[in-house]
């Protein structure tokens, strides 16, 4: 059987090499900036920017100032680039990106958690590219109100935040944050007008009906567009997988995020935040 970091992948899970990575990684080369598709060793990145004209930008990257213990992102801030902005509005125009994802890493050091940074790069992509849709998928700017409607007022097609996990593992996996935070910044960015979107990971020891619990909170805050994805460990570093869960279930969580009123769900093992981001905001969009 395949194994991957460590741990054997079961038939639902095993993919060809040339669907996993794709010909992303050379237009990254050519655009010379982060990608969370590259940084987080996405399972998908050929995909994404190889045939759906999406890329996810890393944003004052790629050092963060936390550690969860499901990420491959570097810990250590990065000192601010004041040209990233152009520079990556540039990038996406030469790329012929349909979909811009814009995320960054949390910067717990900046005293606005890097919300006017953020702001300044949908602000140079919209001016570049003013008819491609931006999506953000934002940190949790340390529970700032005034960084989420700032960003989630910039004009965005999408403002996403993910819970990631159940809150009964956020000690062992997202150490640094909050449960009620993350859906505060969900609840805020919605009343400050932007279509909300939060993504889970599961195989990482919760139970079915606390990814159900999960559901319900985000639909209390408004939440419109639910994605959850198999976890897989990007390397012998990160947490161990406890579960793979079987695309069964995957499908019965879909089928109850529909019937409880998201505007647009997406569950299934490769399924992550930014994929397929610009077909499921069309759906959201639409509905
Ligand atoms: S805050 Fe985000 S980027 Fe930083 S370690 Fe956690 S998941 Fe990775």
């Amino acid at each position: 059987m395949p194994r991957h970091e460590g741990q054997r992948l079961p038939a639902w899970l095993r993919r060809p090499v040339a669907e996993r990575v794709g010909r992303g990684e050379a237009r990254r080369a050519v655009a010379g900036l982060n990608t969370i598709c590259e940084e987080a060793r996405c399972p998908n990145r050929g995909r994404c920017m190889g045939e759906d004209g999406t890329a996810t930008f890393l944003v004052m990257g790629p050092g963060c100032s936390r550690d969860c213990g499901f990420c491959s992102v570097p810990t250590g801030p990065s000192p601010l680039d004041a040209a990233e902005p152009a520079r990556l509005a540039r990038a996406a125009a030469e790329l012929e990106l349909s979909y811009v994802v814009l995320t960054s890493p949390t910067r717990d050091d900046l005293a606005d958690g890097g919300a006017s940074h953020l702001v300044a790069t949908v602000e140079a992509v919209r001016r570049e590219l003013p008819a491609v849709p931006v999506e953000v998928l934002a940190p949790d700017f340390g529970g700032s109100e005034e960084a989420v409607r700032a960003v989630a007022g910039a004009g965005l097609a999408v403002f996403g935040h993910n819970v990631e996990t159940v809150p009964r593992l956020y000690p062992r996996v997202r150490p640094g944050a909050d449960y009620q935070r993350s859906l505060n910044v969900l609840e805020r960015a919605g009343r400050a007008g932007a279509v909300t979107k939060s993504a889970l990971m599961v195989g990482l020891g919760e139970s079915r009906e606390e990814v159900s619990a999960v559901f319900a909170d985000l639909r209390a805050a408004g939440v419109a567009i639910v994605i959850v994805g198999q976890y897989l460990r990007p390397s012998l570093r990160q947490l161990p997988v406890v579960r793979f869960w079987e695309p069964e279930a995957f499908a019965a969580w879909e089928a109850e995020a529909e019937a409880l009123g998201f505007a647009a769900a997406a569950c299934a093992p490769y399924v992550r935040s930014s994929y397929r981001a610009a077909e499921i905001h069309r759906r959201a969009a639409a509905y």
